[in-house]
């Protein structure tokens, strides 16, 4: 397979920097095809704003989506933005790796999705009808191919855990998993995280190396998340809700962690 890696960390010699190394070298043992975007190494510029959008006219107001649709539709990206989503059509997998800044991806990868998910591309796609909106959430322009996160997190396992004081990690990892990736059509693998990062000697270092050579093996193979397709009939059009009946209504939020008695204050208007 043709695997594309966008890799977030200002410092080759980085944890993230070894274990970038160690799947490059696994996924090549395997016979794959591997690319790397170095976005720091590359100085990608994470900003939106006018000069990526080379037909607007200087003095014209900018609205991003609007000049995203007009310059993609006319092949007039920049060229570093072109050549990133040439790139994603090429892989039939793409792996984004950085460390956990702030419960979320460092800025500078924040910025690349910004930037090279472009509408008409990774957004604004497909039929929008009574039937259908757009082709999203399991449908899109980069529909049957693979897709995973690569993270290390300072936090212990159990911080993330379901009742873990920082919230699950899945939750955290939704909105790039569901919102970024699934939304323009990949199949999302569960990630691969490595808690505890900032303290990791050689015995941790080797068994996460370890396990992210597994992971990497069973790249083309591992079942993806089980995310309810939009248009699969699990919604209903407009409103987007899932449909009475569906989910488990005691499945747990991110309600579990607020204070019982403040927010119980708070819904009284006290
Ligand atoms: P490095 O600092 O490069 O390495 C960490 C340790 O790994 C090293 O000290 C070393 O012991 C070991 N190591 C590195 N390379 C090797 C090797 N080749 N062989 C053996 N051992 C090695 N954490 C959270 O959990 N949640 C957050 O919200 C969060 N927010 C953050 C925000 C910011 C701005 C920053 C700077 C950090 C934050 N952190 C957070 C912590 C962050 O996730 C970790 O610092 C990061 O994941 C560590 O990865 P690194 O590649 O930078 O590690």
């Amino acid at each position: 397979m043709k695997i594309l890696l966008v890799f977030a960390h200002p410092e080759s010699r980085s944890l993230n920097g070894a274990l970038r190394d160690v799947a490059i070298e696994e996924l090549t043992a395997q016979g794959h095809e591997v690319r790397v975007s170095d976005l720091y190494a590359d100085g990608w510029k994470s900003e939106v704003g006018h000069a990526d959008f080379p037909l607007l006219p200087p003095d014209a107001r900018l609205v991003p989506v609007a000049a995203s649709k007009t310059a993609f539709e006319a092949g007039a990206l920049t060229e570093d933005v072109k050549a990133e989503i040439e790139k994603l059509l090429w892989a039939d997998v793409l792996i984004l790796q950085f460390p956990l800044w702030w419960f979320s991806m460092p800025a500078i990868l924040k910025g690349w999705v910004d930037r090279v998910f472009a509408y008409g591309f990774a957004y604004g796609v497909g039929e929008h009808s009574d039937k259908r909106w757009g082709d999203r959430y399991g449908e899109g322009s980069l529909a049957g191919k693979r897709a995973m996160l690569i993270v290390t997190a300072g936090g212990w396992e159990e911080h993330y855990s379901a009742r873990g004081v920082n919230g699950p990690i899945d939750d955290l990892l939704f909105p790039i998993n569901h919102g970024i990736l699934y939304y323009p059509g990949y199949d999302v693998l569960p990630p691969f995280v490595a808690y505890r990062a900032d303290r990791l000697d050689e015995a941790g270092f080797t068994e996460v190396a370890e396990g992210l050579r597994e992971r990497m093996r069973t790249i083309g193979t591992v079942s993806p998340i089980p995310y309810r397709q939009q248009n699969g009939g699990d919604y209903l059009i407009p409103s987007m809700q899932l449909r009475p009946g569906l989910g488990d209504p005691a499945a747990p939020s991110f309600a579990l962690h607020l204070n019982e008695t403040r927010e119980a204050l708070r819904q009284a208007g006290e």
